[in-house]
């Protein structure tokens, strides 16, 4: 299976990724992380990358591009994979189908976390992140056990630099205008399923778990 999980910053993408590909076995695979880890690392990638991430702007599409042809490829003889934040473009979209396309695969369906702007703000503005191994929590609606320290690893949370208030509305932007449209190009191709995205992560979970019962049929 195939799936891509998609949405606005701070949707609760990651969030729910993580429970997909635990529960489904799948590979989770976030441009996010995968670019994160690179700046961090000091890479040639990650210096290249750094700039557009700090501005809230998308990474061009070559780059991303690159790095998901080297993650399908790891990933093909596996149980499928679960793309989280990837595509982010009509260009992105067509590349990914090429992709697949020339491995005889497809994409199954794409979850579209539905939040309003409201929500998006909330979750972002208390998203916390682990220093060492990207755990996420929220100040308020995940919090960790003991405040400020990771429950896996004991490191240092912190607030990622593009989470700040005008970074924030950069990438809102960004998503309106190049990621929007993506989910007309998957209605398009029937293989949209919008799913809630308001309440907790549970009944969220339990939402999109629906999805993919159906799907099973
Ligand atoms: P969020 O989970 O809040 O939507 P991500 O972690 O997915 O954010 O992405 C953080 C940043 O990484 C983006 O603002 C962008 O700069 C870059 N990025 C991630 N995925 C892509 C992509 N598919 N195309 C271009 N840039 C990307
Ligand atoms: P995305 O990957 O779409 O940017 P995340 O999964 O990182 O989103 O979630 C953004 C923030 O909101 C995180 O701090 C996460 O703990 C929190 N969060 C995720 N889902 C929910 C939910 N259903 N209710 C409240 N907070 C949530
Ligand atoms: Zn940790």
């Amino acid at each position: 299976m195939i799936l891509i999980i998609f949405g606005p910053p701070g949707a609760g993408k990651g969030t729910q990724a993580i429970l997909i590909s635990e529960n489904y076995n799948m590979i989770h695979i976030s441009t996010g992380n995968i670019l994160r880890s690179a700046v961090k690392e000091g890479t040639g990638l990650g210096e290249l990358a750094k700039s557009y991430m700090d501005n809230g702007e998308l990474v061009p599409d070559d780059v991303v591009i690159g790095i998901i042809k080297d993650e399908i490829k790891k990933s093909i003889s596996g149980n499928g994979f679960l793309l989280d934040g990837f595509p982010r473009t009509i260009p992105q979209a067509e590349a990914l189908d090429r992709m697949l396309n020339s491995e005889q695969l497809k994409v199954n369906d794409v979850l579209s976390i539905e939040v309003t702007d409201e929500e998006i703000i909330k979750r972002i503005s208390g998203r916390r992140v682990c220093e060492k191994c990207g755990a996420m929590y929220h100040n308020s609606f995940d919090p960790s056990r003991e405040k400020g320290m990771c429950d896996n690893c004991g490191e240092n949370l912190y607030q990622r630099d593009d989470d700040k208030e005008d970074v924030v509305r950069t990438r809102l932007q960004v998503y309106r205008e190049q990621t929007e449209p993506l989910k007309q190009y998957y209605e398009n191709a029937d293989l949209l399923s919008e799913v809630d995205g308001l309440g907790t992560i549970e009944e969220v979970s339990d939402r999109i778990e629906k999805v993919l019962k159906s799907m099973a049929k």
